[in-house]
């Protein structure tokens, strides 16, 4: 019987050594750490704060036991905090059940009244007869973590904005290269690169594209007249009155000085005729400025096949000066 006692006595001190390491290795994790571990009973208390309580916080650990950690807190985060606690600590859990853990950034206040973010993760603890008995958790400071995230997000805004004037620039850009500043209209480099395709597209499918080469009449004359800038406002009001009459897919451009071209895909050079002698009339019988008359000259054709860019212009060109030729204020078929 002594010896079994001396056995027992012996396993006693082996598990009470086992047991001072253990705590040991737990303390001088704890100790050690620049996280704040802790633990709370089920009202929110502290029962246990690790010492980097102090660096975190200016707090000394002990002071703190027996105390909320709410108070700890900011007011929208320790309301955050309050209602997590409740769902762990509160709701009703079978003893196996696995429990659930929190994790949120959370605004600590400093004893020197400052506000900082930390990083709070927590999960509940089951006594030895299963029930809850508080929660394990860990307070670790992301300040620096805030400010990388913050830089970040400037520098995204910052690029976001760069690409958007740089979008903006561009549309300026390419609103230059392809409008005429006068009258906003298409200009001719811009328009020329789009009838090349449209002449291929009809060609391809075996569609009419007709061109009206539109020139005012004695243009000189009004410049001289009403001077240089009443002179582009009639022009500016010309162009108004002829994109008023553009049906899609029919393009206008402002070819340079007083004249202008436009072009009518699938349309047929009789329907075109008909619509350069409307534009004549609308240009001819509008009010101008100081009842100024303003006449247009306009030459048709269309596109033949294996006609190139030029050739179809010139004969639309030879349309226009048979008209000038003529008296003007009228449109012309090419032969
Ligand atoms: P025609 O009936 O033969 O066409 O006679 P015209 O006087 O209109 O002669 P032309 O078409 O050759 O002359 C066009 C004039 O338009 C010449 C130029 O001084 C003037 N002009 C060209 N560009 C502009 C411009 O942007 N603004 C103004 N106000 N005048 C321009
Ligand atoms: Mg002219």
């Amino acid at each position: 019987r002594a010896k079994q006692l001396q056995r027992q006595m012996a396993i006693l001190s082996q598990t009470k050594a086992e047991l001072q390491a253990s705590e040991l290795r737990y303390r001088l994790i704890a100790d050690n750490v620049d996280d704040v571990i802790w633990a709370l009973d089920t009202q929110g208390n502290f029962t246990f704060i690790s010492p980097s309580l102090k660096s975190l916080l200016d707090y000394g650990a002990e002071q703190w036991i027996g105390k909320p950690l709410i108070n700890l807190l900011a007011p929208a985060s320790a309301t955050a905090l309050e209602v997590a606690l409740g769902q762990l600590l509160h709701q009703q859990q079978s003893a196996d059940a696995i429990l659930p853990s929190y994790r949120a950034e959370l605004e600590h206040l400093h004893r020197d009244g400052s506000r900082f973010w930390t990083e709070i993760t927590m999960k509940p603890l089951r006594g030895e007869d299963g029930s809850l008995v508080g929660c394990v958790g860990v307070t670790r400071d992301i300040r620096v973590r805030k400010i990388y995230e913050r830089n970040l997000s400037e520098a995204r805004d910052a690029a976001e904005e760069a690409n958007t004037a740089l979008l903006s620039a561009n549309a300026l850009l390419h609103g230059r290269a392809t409008t005429d500043g006068l009258t906003g209209l298409l200009n001719r480099r811009h328009f020329e690169d789009m009838l090349r395709v449209q002449m291929m597209t009809s060609i391809e499918h075996g569609k009419s594209l007709s061109l009206l080469v539109i020139d005012v009449d004695k243009f000189k004359e009004i410049n001289d007249g009403l001077g240089h800038t009443q002179g582009d406002k009639i022009l500016i009001e010309v162009s108004h009155l002829l994109a008023a009459s553009l049906r899609e897919p029919d393009r206008l451009a402002r070819w340079g000085g007083d004249e202008f071209i436009m072009v009518m895909p699938r349309v047929q050079p009789d329907e075109a005729l008909q619509v350069a002698n409307r534009l004549c009339e609308s240009v001819f019988r509008h009010p101008f400025p100081g009842g100024w008359l303003v006449t247009l000259s306009i030459g048709v054709a269309e596109l033949r096949a294996h006609e190139s860019l030029e050739e179809w212009f010139d004969r639309a060109d030879a349309a226009l000066y048979a008209v000038k030729n003529s008296g003007r204020n009228a449109a012309r078929l090419s032969a």
